[in-house]
């Protein structure tokens, strides 16, 4: 409503600015003719006459109405170089500042809404950058100015910012307008103020403040390097610390483009992933799995049974499966690919030079043009009093330690209700442990949708997992071999007993002990990297976990090719990290796959969307495999058919979604979709029953009609 009233107020001052013509009086013959009159004014009371044309001007730049620059020669005529400057400085500061301020009550919301997706790399340059981009269009007067007070209200640009850098950035311009007014009796023409020449200057200037800032960057950049001497030559092109995907995607690449590269592991080769993660993960869900299975064979026309197994077997085949991957991860094969791997702790000893403490004892010195950082992250353990005491397992030492196990824990307790707490909690509950997963917000998986979390929570208490939403575990205490859990939920106490608990409350970054605190590489909860994942050090680069802002194994090796190719490649050329279209999936039962935007993600960033939904329930596939539960969730631009975001939930959306992720990449549309030969009967149908659901949504009912009723005309 107050934005209504607000539209109707501008529009009825610029219908009264045109219909009592002052657009005409606004013109250089127009203020010509007027000037005896305005000089008598101004002679009889100047103070007043000042403050009116002060006030005038600000409201026709509010306004963004024509004649700001014959106001600007006037101020000249009427009040001198000096006056005629300050006046029009500041109302043409103010007005356009007005301007700004109108545009963005007005308008911002909805651009934002609209386009907040599109516009998130614009917003996040106009963030840092913004008052250097103004400065620039300010100082050169081709670029209409009404335009520029409109187009930056849009932005996220601070209003007093804008205020400040206009008023700086408008100087020169008002100086050399004015001054063409004190000498209005010569001036033929607009055109005549502007010489190209004097043109070519203002867009020197112009063009001068982002010079400045790109030397203001290679300063910058020379500055974090004080105090380092630099070596004459180098041992190798790119030093890569860290083993695990980012690692070994980085060296891989930079030994395909024969450059020569180091790769230093402390550990184990394959880093988390293959030796504490998503493998061995992955191989206990299958075998949880498949003991859920047999338990529901009735589902399949069998008999039930109940799995008798050795859990001791089940954690050596996770061994042995780890052992059957290792070979992609191994020094002979990334040897063999033309990189030096070498097994020992690295410390970073300045911005050229790492220190190696080797595996088999003594140190190497190396030094590289550049160095990526892949040191990937490990558990967080929550600062719980008793915890230590009790003892606790995390991703790190769980699949060493229970392998000595010849049971399943017999009361387990998972702390955290994500990916990796879900996954286990009820794999380790499909193997007989009576698991019971503790999670502080009221529901798991809080990153998908109330819905999807919603099914996997049904699931996993179908499992046989207690879950306990929207509890707070406050300490641990330990009585003779009894441990116990002190949980609390809306101000109440309970206790759960327990044989063994799992921490799996998140992952923290590695960023002690190699050598970052030393040379002040910024870091926060990760290595601070920019555009290019460079460090504080413009040939230091991170990647993987230990960056952020996603982790995954897949965008790890993501990120390790924009890092290798910067590094070594960066003088000609270098490349911004794109995350637009970044699919994850977790590997609970029902699967959950995602790319682009949730539901959730939409509502809480304000984007305008359609969504479409196909229950597996209706798929061929799904029904002849008795596994109908879940669905194909897709998000569509309104009216259109590009796709926002996908989530799948059931058998296989992992491997489901990457048709999605595909078609979001390269900008296919459900259309594409839906006009593709999907095999039959194949989980994949899902995706285009997606697709022909919005087409469905989408049916032209007007142009049905008339086809309609030409099919009655062709009958007779
Ligand atoms: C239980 C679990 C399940 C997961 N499941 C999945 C999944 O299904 N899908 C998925 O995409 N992701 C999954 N992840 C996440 C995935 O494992 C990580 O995102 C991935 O490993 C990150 O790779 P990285 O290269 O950044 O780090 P890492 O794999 O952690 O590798 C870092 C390496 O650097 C070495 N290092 C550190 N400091 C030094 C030093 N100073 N000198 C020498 N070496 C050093 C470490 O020893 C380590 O080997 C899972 C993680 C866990 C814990």
């Amino acid at each position: 409503m107050k934005k209504i009233g607000l539209v109707i107020a501008i529009l009825l001052l610029v219908v009264g600015f045109f219909h009592y013509d002052l657009d005409r009086l606004l013109t250089l013959d127009g203020l010509k003719s007027g000037l005896v009159q305005f000089e008598v004014w101004r002679a009889e009371a100047p103070l007043l006459v000042g403050s009116a044309f002060l006030l005038l001007y600000v409201v026709v730049t509010a306004l963004s109405l024509p004649g700001a620059v014959i106001m600007t020669l006037a101020a000249g005529t009427l009040f001198g170089l000096f006056w005629g400057t300050v006046i029009v400085s500041f109302a043409s500061s103010i007005g356009a500042t007005l301007a700004f301020l109108v545009s963005r009550y007005l308008l911002r919301d909805w651009v934002q809404a609209k386009f907040g997706s599109r516009l998130k790399a614009f917003n996040e340059g106009v963030e840092k950058d913004g008052a250097f981009y103004l400065f620039t269009l300010r100082l050169v007067p081709v670029f209409p100015f009404f335009l520029i007070n409109l187009l930056m209200g849009l932005t996220a640009l601070r209003a007093f910012t804008f205020y400040w850098v206009s008023q700086v950035g408008m100087l020169v311009g008002t100086v050399v307008y004015v001054n063409a007014g004190t000498q209005l009796g010569q001036l033929e023409s607009l055109s005549g103020i502007l010489s190209p020449s004097l043109l070519f200057s203002f867009v020197l200037l112009g063009v001068f403040p982002l010079v400045a800032k790109k030397l203001l960057d290679v300063i910058k950049a020379r500055r974090v390097y004080a105090g380092f001497t630099k070596p004459k030559s180098f041992d190798r092109n790119l030093i890569v610390i860290g083993g695990g995907a980012g690692g070994l995607v980085s060296a891989y690449i930079a030994a395909a483009v024969k450059s020569k590269v180091t790769l230093i592991e402390a550990h184990k080769m394959g880093g988390d992933c293959l030796n504490y993660g998503c493998i061995p993960s992955k191989a206990i869900i299958k075998s949880a799995k498949i003991a859920q299975q047999m338990r529901h064979a009735k589902n399949y026309g069998l008999e039930n049974v109940e799995p008798t197994f050795s859990f001791k077997k089940v954690m050596a085949r996770v061994h042995d499966v780890i052992s059957k991957v290792e070979p992609h991860d191994s020094v002979e094969r990334y040897t063999e690919l033309g990189v030096d791997v070498v097994q020992g702790y690295a410390k970073i000893i300045d911005p050229w030079t790492v220190e190696i403490q080797l595996n088999d004892g003594g140190t190497q010195r190396l030094t590289a043009r550049s160095i990526i950082l892949a040191t990937g992250a490990r558990p967080f353990v929550p600062p719980l009093p008793g915890l230590d005491d009790v003892g606790y397992y995390t991703s790190d030492t769980l699949w060493g330690e229970f392998a000595k196990f010849d049971e399943p824990p017999k009361r387990l307790v998972v702390l955290g209700g994500g990916p990796i707490g879900s996954e286990l909690a009820q794999s380790f509950a499909r193997l007989g442990s009576n698991v019971t997963q503790v999670e502080r917000s009221d529901r798991i998986m809080v990153r998908e949708d109330e819905e999807v979390s919603a099914l996997v929570q049904e699931s996993m208490i179908a499992d046989g997992v207690n879950i306990l939403t929207s509890h707070n575990a406050l300490r641990c205490e330990k009585e003779g071999d009894i441990k116990r859990l002190i949980v609390e939920k809306d101000g109440v106490e309970s206790v759960i007993e327990f044989d063994a608990l799992l921490c799996a409350v998140g992952r923290q970054a590695r960023l002690e002990g190699y050598g970052l605190e030393n040379l002040g590489v910024e870091t926060n909860r990760t290595i601070v990297t920019n555009d290019y994942l460079e460090t504080l050090f413009p040939n230091i680069f991170a990647v993987g976990d230990v960056a952020g802002p996603y982790q995954f194994t897949h965008v790890a090796a993501h990120q390790a090719w924009f890092a290798a190719v910067n590094a070594l490649f960066g003088t000609f050329k270098k490349f911004r990290a794109d995350y637009r279209v970044i699919p994850w999936a977790t590997f609970v039962d029902p699967e959950v796959a995602r790319v682009g935007l949730s539901e959730q993600d939409a509502k809480e960033q304000g984007i305008e969307y359609e969504m479409v939904r196909y229950g597996l329930d209706d798929l061929d596939r799904a029904i002849a495999e008795s596994a109908t539960k879940g669905f194909v969730k897709v998000l569509t631009v309104p009216g259109k058919d590009k796709i926002l975001g996908v989530t799948i939930v059931g058998e296989h959306s992992g491997e489901l979604l990457a048709e999605f992720v595909l078609a979001m990449k390269h900008g296919l549309g459900l259309n594409k979709i839906l006009g593709t030969i999907h095999t039959y009967p194949t989980w994949a149908e899902s995706n285009k029953y997606a697709a022909g659901e919005w087409k469905r949504a989408h049916t032209p009912e007007r142009i049905l009609k008339w086809i309609e009723k030409y099919h009655t005309w062709r009958r007779g």
